[in-house]
């Protein structure tokens, strides 16, 4: 019983809420098995060394889990205005791909994960280099706009 633990419950929820995760049970060590709730509602059983060192997150959520449903991909799409068409596992990267009609309506197939960090379709990816230059120069003026107009105040 001699030895404190590491890291006390404050710091691992602390942790965790820097990554949008919860603490779900229990904790114990950061050794032991706990429960926690990624920032999506997965709930899965990891441990904090786990987290904390080896830096692993919800494996659904990173489209390594075997589990995504396609009720859940359905919904994910959707919530990113595109529409699911099918979905598989490549065995090679061990990952989920998704394939569906983009909201620019071409046809998309990315990784779960890189889906939900933001890539699209190669319609969408072209688009988007055209349109990042116009961007960039569109920032620039309203940054000298608001800054000339606070000056006036
Ligand atoms: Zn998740
Ligand atoms: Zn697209």
């Amino acid at each position: 019983m001699g030895s404190k633990p590491k890291y006390d419950r404050t710091f691992v929820e602390d942790h965790l809420s820097q990554y949008g995760y919860k603490l779900k049970s229990e904790y114990k060590t950061a050794g032991t098995p706990m429960l926690v709730e990624c920032a999506n509602g997965h709930i899965y059983q990891t441990r904090f060394q786990n987290f904390y060192h080896r830096k692993t997150r919800c494996k659904v959520c990173q489209g390594l889990g075997n589990y995504n449903t396609k009720e859940e991909l359905i919904r994910k799409l959707k919530e990113n205005n595109c529409e699911y068409v099918d979905h598989y596992r490549d065995p090679k990267i061990k990952r989920t791909i998704v394939k569906y009609i983009c909201s620019c309506g071409g046809l998309g197939e990315s990784r779960i994960d890189r889906f939900l960090l933001g890539e699209r379709c190669t319609e969408c990816y072209a688009e988007r280099m055209r349109t990042s230059r116009k961007k960039g120069k569109l920032e620039r003026m309203e940054k000298l706009i608001s800054k000339s107009s606070k000056e006036e105040q």
